[in-house]
């Protein structure tokens, strides 16, 4: 099933309605739960017929790892908002980025890898492909020019985020995918674009051949569900949905269905995000106690051009540091009344962590700062309370900190 290259709507339009198939069972509006584990054949000769591909009706399931009603309506809706073929949707993130390398990369395969890639991104390309014989490069940062002269002829994929995670670091997704397929036509492009969404940025419309969403974050947009979802071209989709049939890492139905209930106000939710994230960093930027503020749409951040040039939104987490090291930033993360401390981002509920206390707990202070990391960071995921109200809460906790 393949979606027209340019959709007709605007993405807040196609993330209601794309990928439904008009006359659902019973009339019902909503799309129904189908909460099975396998299906039915009315024959042995009905059987035969679905075997050889014969099927009246081409999207007819055989067994729950392989396929489901619910997983596919929110699969091509995804495709469409990311103006890609197909997409593929996995119990997770993670699942999605594992399966995807796992269906991509054959022994004796190299892979580069941007440093600020998600942690356990980074875990599985560093830490895990290589016992498979995979190879990898780490290079820095948004450093095309180290990514260029990274890339050799056994180069199969390069793996980028945008923004990334904590200091919303932005890459030219177009002077990427250019730079790689002028050195090697048959590499790969991978973008981790869940802190984008579609409605920020269609890393597709700028060359890259993969987009990979943690449906946990903005596309369910809850946090009450995990999930993950890998668009692209039919003939990498195709053999990433192969993947998941032997990983056995496909979404549950009901997940499914919340993402997909969640994903109808991508568009409302994202919008009224980048604009609360916009007038944090500005009261953040004017406060006597903030030393830094790592925000793109920030005039003072590297990858400000970028961001604007790519960009239809700046996204919804802010990072900033303060002044007084780890106790000080401690006493503003205990002082802000509205956001929860919990991992994740990208919900309705604002979020806010210390990355030295939770995604690095076990590393150094030395180490921590070998990548930048500093005791005094906190990120902020911003929710959709009234953005009054988070920008007053948080100045309030700073002050008082
Ligand atoms: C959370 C996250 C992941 C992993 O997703 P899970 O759904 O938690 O497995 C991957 N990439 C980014 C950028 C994330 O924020």
């Amino acid at each position: 099933m393949t979606q027209p290259k340019s959709p007709r709507f605007a993405r807040s339009t196609d993330a209601i309605h794309a990928g439904i198939r008009k006359r659902r069972p019973h009339n019902s509006l909503a799309p129904g739960v189908a909460q099975t584990a396998t299906y039915t054949f009315e024959s042995t000769a009905d059987l035969e017929q679905y075997m050889r591909g014969e099927d009246a009706d081409p999207e007819r399931e055989e067994y729950g790892r392989y396929g489901n009603p619910t997983v596919r309506e929110l699969e091509r809706r995804l495709a469409a908002l990311e103006a890609t073929d197909d997409a593929v949707a996995f119990s997770t993130g993670m699942a999605a980025i594992t399966s995807t390398l796992f269906a991509l990369l054959n022994q004796g395969d190299h892979v580069v890898l941007f440093r600020d890639c998600y942690r356990r991104t980074r875990q599985f390309v560093t830490g895990w492909l290589g016992r498979y014989g995979v190879l990898h490069t780490v290079v820095p940062p948004g450093d095309l020019e180290a990514m260029e002269a990274a890339i050799t002829d056994k180069t199969k994929l390069v793996i980028t985020e945008s923004p990334t995670n904590p200091f919303n670091y932005c890459v030219d997704l177009a002077a990427l995918s250019g730079k790689v397929k002028a050195k090697n036509r048959r590499t790969k492009t991978l973008v981790d674009s869940t802190f984008a969404t579609p409605i920020n940025c269609r890393p597709h419309n700028f060359g890259i051949d993969l987009v990979v969403h943690s449906a946990t974050k903005y596309l369910s947009g809850h946090n009450d569900v995990l999930g993950g979802l890998v668009a692209g071209p039919a003939h990498l989709t195709s053999l990433v949905r192969e993947a998941r049939d032997v990983t056995g890492a496909m979404l549950d139905p009901h997940a499914a269905f919340l993402i997909a209930r969640g994903m109808k106000t991508l568009g409302l939710r994202v919008r009224k995000q980048n604009e609360s994230a916009v007038e944090l960093t500005k009261m953040l930027a004017a406060h006597p106690k903030v030393t830094a503020v790592y925000y793109a749409g920030h005039a003072g951040h590297p990858s400000y051009a970028t961001a604007c040039e790519q960009m239809d939104g700046f996204g919804g987490v802010v990072s900033f540091e303060v002044k007084g090291g780890r106790a000080a930033a401690s006493r503003v993360v205990d002082a802000a009344e509205i956001p929860s401390i919990a991992p994740s981002l990208g919900g309705v509920e604002s979020l806010i962590e210390q990355p030295a206390l939770m995604s690095y707990f076990e590393m150094s202070e030395e180490d921590l700062a070998k990548i930048g990391i500093s005791g005094a960071l906190i990120r902020y995921s911003v929710g959709v309370e009234d953005t009054e109200d988070i920008v007053r809460d948080l100045e309030r906790a700073l002050d008082q900190a």
